[in-house]
């Protein structure tokens, strides 16, 4: 009689029948729609992940719905025991296809873990799949504001950590790897069905690495006292005289907590809360109560209007949701007759020589524009003609003394060497989010573009 390797269905199957065993039938789901749902992000911003990764090509075997660290550990023993690979997901709206379970096994949906605690110290402890949303309001209710989020503010804890990079608050903390998780709490994919704790400089591991190093369960985060934010919009004719005030925006006394700005063909397609002339380019800042007399001097100065200072912090959550990714998403949604890519990058030459950047596609080129430490970040945004135009455009950009990161490959692309090292010991089988930790990636995975 002969015997065979069970496939990674037949094993699947079997980890999810132990673990509906061992902690109840209504944490595995192996719902066609789910494991649709499950089998993608948001990489379709892309058009060269869409026609890579797109939704249904790598589908899951089950999802699993822990509700507690506990419930992960265990989990991952058992897929440990059963060589199953397991993806993390939180709210899987990660743009590079990081949240796809390349090799099927199970997605371990942590949006069951959403406890949110802050302690005396003013620093937020929170289960991985907290909404940050959720997070942002407790903190704000007792005085604190949580250091940096995303756009998608409505997206987890973990996945922000174990997948984003920067966002509002990165002007003054950087990014999710400049201090902002004090500790972390890991379950590893070795066996031993427990978690452990680590702090300080032993969280980067665990940092943007997309879960190959361990299952984030819990997060301690950095806060500062609560700030009097407000939502500013200004409009300019041109170009230069928007550039040089959202340059001017780093001399303020209190850095704002976000400076977005954007070109006529970027405007239309924003929601914003105010009404915004097409033909003006737009800066958008949160800003702190005590700057907005000065920043209201320095866009006179150049010639500008500001066209609304609200003192809600409900509109700084507009101003937010219209940063970083989004502008690219809206330009997309506005016009689904064509195909737009973007490239991330990071440098001066927006500020100075933006004709320059958009010279380097043909068609239309867009610049989007966020405030960073010393100078800007930008989603170029073009015309996609092919995945070789595409990326023949990063050595152009580098050129310009731009820095680049291509938001269209998968791979763990910050910290590889440190990550590879932890994970011999934390996933020693390799068996979490298989496929995005590889020895030499065969694309582009620059990522110099000053957000680490
Ligand atoms: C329009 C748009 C705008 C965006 N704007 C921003 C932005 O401003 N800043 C930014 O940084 N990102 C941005 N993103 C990317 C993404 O939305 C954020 O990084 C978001 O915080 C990810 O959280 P999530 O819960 O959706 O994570 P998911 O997409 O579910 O997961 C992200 C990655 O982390 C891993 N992961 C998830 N949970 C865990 C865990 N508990 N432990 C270990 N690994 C885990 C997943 O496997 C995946 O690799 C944007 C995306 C879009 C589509």
């Amino acid at each position: 009689m002969t015997s065979t390797t069970p496939t990674t269905p037949e094993r699947a199957a079997r980890a999810a029948t132990e673990i509906a065993a061992r902690f109840g039938p209504e944490l595995v789901s192996t719902e066609p729609e789910l494991l649709l749902k499950t089998s993608s992000d948001w990489s379709r911003m892309s058009p060269i992940l869409q026609e890579k990764v797109p939704a249904g090509r790598y589908l899951p075997d089950a999802v699993v719905r822990p509700r507690s660290a506990a419930e992960v550990a265990g989990v991952l023993r058992i897929a440990y025991e059963h060589d199953v690979p397991v993806t993390p997901r939180g709210s899987g709206t990660g743009n590079y296809g990081q949240a796809t379970p390349f090799d099927g096994g199970l997605v371990l949906d942590l949006r069951g873990l959403d406890t949110i605690r802050v302690n005396d110290s003013g620093t937020v402890t929170a289960g991985a799949g907290a909404k940050i949303t959720a997070i942002d309001a407790a903190a704000r209710a007792v005085g604190r504001d949580i250091w940096i989020y995303p756009s998608t503010k409505g997206s987890t804890i973990g996945g922000f950590v174990g997948g984003g990079s920067a966002g509002t608050g990165t002007v003054e903390h950087g990014s999710t790897s400049d201090g902002f998780v004090l500790s972390l709490t890991v379950a590893p994919m070795d066996g031993s069905g427990t978690t452990f704790t680590v702090s300080g400089p032993d969280v980067m591991p665990y940092v943007h690495v997309y879960g190959v190093t361990g299952v984030i369960v819990e997060l301690e985060i950095a806060t500062d006292p609560a700030r009097d934010w407000v939502a500013v919009y200004a409009a300019f004719e041109d170009w230069a005289s928007m550039a040089g005030v959202h340059r001017a925006l780093l001399d303020l006394p209190v850095l704002p907590r976000l400076a977005s700005a954007d070109p006529p063909a970027l405007v239309p397609s924003l929601p914003a809360a105010v009404a915004l002339d097409p033909a003006q380019h737009s800066l958008r800042i949160i800003a702190e109560a005590s700057t907005a007399t000065e920043i209201e001097a320095l866009v006179v100065a150049a010639g500008g209007v500001v066209v609304a200072s609200l003192a809600d912090y409900a509109e700084t959550d507009k101003l937010s949701s219209m940063s970083y990714n989004h502008p690219v998403y809206f330009l997309q949604k506005a016009h689904p007759d064509r195909t737009w890519f973007h490239m991330e990058t990071g440098g001066l030459a927006h500020w100075e020589r933006p004709d320059d950047v958009r010279a380097v596609y043909d068609g239309d080129v867009h610049l989007h524009l966020e405030l960073m430490g010393s100078a800007p970040l930008a989603m170029v945004v073009a015309d996609y003609v092919s995945e070789e135009e595409a990326l023949a455009g990063i050595p152009r950009l580098e050129a310009l003394g731009l820095g680049v990161h291509s938001p269209h490959q998968w791979y763990v692309d910050r910290h590889v060497d440190l990550a590879r090292e932890v994970a011999r010991t934390t996933d020693p089988k390799r068996l979490l989010n298989p496929g995005k930790l590889v020895d030499a990636p065969p694309v582009d995975t620059r990522v110099n573009i000053g957000v680490r």
